[in-house]
């Protein structure tokens, strides 16, 4: 049996003839830029994320970065993010200027720790940018609470995690202005590079709007500094398409989650994901931990079973922030989690023979240490 890492045919497959309607309406459209596709789109994912306002962009990266030139983040500012996300988070705060500002994440969670915000806030903090990993929320209420008890702005990085709960809530609501990717490979991915921003405040949402646009609401009439991010009309009408399959394909994953947490439960020295209290995961990746990660991985690969590492050098380790002066031992639990994770295939699609196989390889694996 062959288990790849990822596969779309689950998803695609049955929409395939919906699909390629679209696609021949936005090509007889002959309007291929900010048209009624995107904003077909804008309002129909605002109406499931719970939020007034979506701004669709060219990419997850692009949401967050516009959204704290939005917020007017800049030079002299500090941001406070995650030691343990996918760089992204921390390249949005480099492009306009400010200081990041790392904090460990709870080992149980892999996300934000809000008992850990406090120490990191200083006079010149102003936002702070939780990010949902793997598809689990991440604990808003005391986020939120926080940040409002100091004045401080948040920016919810939602890539990971579209249509996840914090106490019956949708992650992307909570924020002052949210991020989102539709990347792929995520669980509502276009057929190619998207994202958007959500939000509830008109004003925020407006400048937004602006921003993506060259910083222009009437064509040729600048009155800001903008960037050129836009969802593409044909990506806009791909996520309608997919848009009511989402909470279904979430729903898929979250069976697949309980299936390994059953089956894997004891198994070696394997520690699942712990879920924290009022939230609950879209399991964007189910990730384990081992001491024997890299003997795992590479005695899956000899099974045909895909594995991934989310992600090997937490973002203080690259190469692109080594002017920051941080070594080894400096964020030693985003160190941990990068040294012993190991994401199993999780995805609308994967059978249960299949789950069944990958469970049991994991199983003879460890039987045989
Ligand atoms: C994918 C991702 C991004 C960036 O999204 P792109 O669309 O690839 O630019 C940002 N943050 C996180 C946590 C992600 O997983």
């Amino acid at each position: 049996m062959r288990v790849p890492f990822l596969s779309f045919t689950g998803m695609h497959l049955p929409l395939r003839q919906a699909m390629l309607d679209k696609f021949e309406q936005f090509f007889d459209s002959n309007w291929f830029v900010l048209g009624q596709q995107v904003k077909d789109f804008e309002m129909e994912y605002a109406k499931y994320n719970g939020v007034e306002h979506t701004v669709g962009v060219a990419n997850g990266l692009e949401a967050l970065h516009i959204a704290l030139m939005a917020l007017e983040i800049g030079e002299g500012d500090e941001v406070i993010v995650p030691s343990n996300t996918y760089i992204a988070t921390w390249l949005a705060i480099s492009f306009v200027g400010a200081k990041v500002v790392p904090v460990e994440p709870r080992l149980d969670t892999y996300n934000l720790d809000p008992k850990r915000l406090e120490e990191k806030i200083t006079p010149r903090t102003k936002c702070i940018m939780p990010v949902h990993l793997y598809g689990q929320a991440c604990e808003m209420d005391a986020i939120m609470a926080i940040a409002n008890k100091h004045g401080i702005k948040v920016v919810e990085d939602n890539a990971q995690s579209q249509g996840a709960l914090c106490n019956g809530r949708k992650t992307g609501s909570f924020g002052h202005l949210n991020g989102t990717s539709f990347y792929p490979g995520k669980n509502f991915g276009a057929l190619g590079d998207a994202g958007a921003i959500t939000t509830n405040d008109a004003a925020l949402a407006k400048t937004c709007f602006t921003i993506r646009n060259y910083g222009s609401q009437k064509k040729y009439y600048n009155e800001r500094i903008g960037v050129n991010s836009r969802l593409d009309e044909c990506h806009a009408g791909f996520l309608s398409v997919k848009m009511p399959y989402l909470e279904g394909w979430n729903q898929a994953r979250r069976a697949i989650a309980q299936n390994y947490y059953k089956a894997l439960n004891g198994v070696g020295d394997l520690v699942l994901p712990v879920l924290a209290e009022g939230v609950d995961s879209v399991y964007h990746q189910f990730v384990v931990r081992t001491k024997h990660r890299d003997q795992l991985q590479a005695f899956l690969k000899t099974q045909e079973i895909g594995t991934l590492i989310h992600y090997p050098v937490p973002p203080h380790l690259q190469e692109a922030y080594s002017h920051l002066g941080y070594k080894k031992g400096d964020y030693p639990i985003a160190e941990e989690i990068a040294e012993t994770i190991l994401s199993l295939p999780i995805y609308p699609g994967l059978t249960e023979s299949q789950q069944d196989y990958v469970v049991a390889k994991i199983a003879e694996y460890f039987a045989s240490l």
